[in-house]
């Protein structure tokens, strides 16, 4: 059994700890949080081993009745892998603690590019992180991009694509994030952070994005533009998203006309806290203008990265290769709509 660490217990770690509870040949070392908050708090009632973050904090936990296991040095040098999960910038910050103890390390989209060995998505570019040490699963946008175009590279061919992302402004408990009532393009200038991103997985893409905020915190929409190499028709290009477990094909009668009536299909789908791993493709959408694909997609970025966490670690310890992997964490996550 491989022995994970999660270290930073917050949207995305929370969720990554529980699905590396639910996959066969992983076992989760525990978690570390720099707070006895309610966070830490669902650890200890999850039964979760919980280190502390930062020694000096320890008679907090103490103080507030929640148990630790030890401190975040213990659980990094116990762990056969750690997966970073802490706010932007302080998975960098963490980097030598990794080192210090030979521990692999998997680090989320808000780290630079250039702290790891490779950026991942599963379905991209999996065998890049074979045997590697320091590996930044994707954001979330970028993520939804690359498991679109990774499939239309290899069928089609793309020639270049052009995407605005409809971004949402903060996560539904970030109550400090913004805008509350205007849309702003984000940033002003060409292009956002995002196309760039998305070249960290296909080096050779042409691609060009613009992000805006809006008022919204469920999912981010795409408004996806890509010149194919050859030309298709919409019905080809939809069979063969529709061949693709993490890409979640809205079909036309279900009624799902946004990001709202998206969850709330997810709500009910019994996976727990509602979460959409897969991109949600508007079937619909799907239109060919000679080489030109237009579609809509919309991605849930609470959870979207979960699987490509799990899936990071498989490919970094060479536990399975990419086919198998995607497939295991599906079945166990129940992915594939
Ligand atoms: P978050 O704020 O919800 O969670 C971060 C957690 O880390 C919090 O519990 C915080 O208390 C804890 N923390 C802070 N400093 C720490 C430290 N030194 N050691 C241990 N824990 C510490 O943030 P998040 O949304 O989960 O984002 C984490 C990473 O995932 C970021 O890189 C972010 O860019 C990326 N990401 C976020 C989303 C999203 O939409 N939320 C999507 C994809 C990727």
């Amino acid at each position: 059994m491989t022995r994970v660490a999660i270290n930073g217990y917050g949207t995305i770690g929370r969720r990554v700890a529980d699905a590396v509870v639910a996959q066969p040949d992983m076992e989760l070392a525990g978690v570390a949080k720099t707070r006895p908050n309610y966070e830490a708090e669902l650890a200890a009632r999850r039964g979760y081993p919980l280190y502390a973050a930062i020694e000096d904090r320890v008679p907090r936990f103490e103080e507030a009745g929640i148990d630790l296991a030890g401190t975040v040095d213990e659980l990094v040098d116990d762990a056969d892998i750690v997966v970073d999960a802490c706010p932007s910038g302080i998975g960098a910050e963490n980097k030598d603690l990794y080192e210090e103890y030979d521990t692999p390390a998997i680090y989320q989209g808000g780290e630079d590019a250039d702290l790891v060995d490779t950026s991942f998505n599963a379905r991209g570019n999996f065998e890049d992180a074979v045997d590697a040490d320091h590996v930044r699963v994707v954001s979330c946008n970028t993520t939804g991009l690359s498991r679109l175009l990774a499939p239309l590279r290899e069928e089609f061919g793309v020639e270049k694509a052009r995407v605005t992302l409809v971004r949402r402004g903060g996560d539904p408990a970030q109550s400090g994030r913004g805008p509350i009532n205007d849309i702003l393009p984000n940033p002003i200038t060409l292009p956002s952070h995002h196309g760039p991103d998305v070249k960290t997985i296909f080096p050779d893409l042409a691609i060009d994005t613009l992000g805006l905020k809006v008022p919204a915190t469920l999912m981010h929409t795409h408004s996806v533009n890509v010149t194919l190499d050859s030309e298709p028709s919409a019905d080809e290009v939809r069979d063969l998203l529709a061949e693709e477990s993490r890409l979640f094909m809205i079909r036309p009668g279900m009624g799902i006309d946004g990001a709202g009536k998206a969850l709330d299909y997810a709500d009910d789908l019994g996976r727990g806290r509602g979460d959409l791993f897969e991109n949600a493709v508007w079937s619909e959408s799907v239109s060919m203008e000679d080489r030109d694909l237009y579609l809509f997609q919309a991605i849930h970025q609470e959870s979207d990265v979960v699987p490509e966490n799990v899936d990071a670690v498989r490919a970094m310890l060479g536990l399975a290769d990419r086919d198998e992997s995607i497939a295991r964490t599906d079945e166990t996550l129940d992915i594939g709509l």
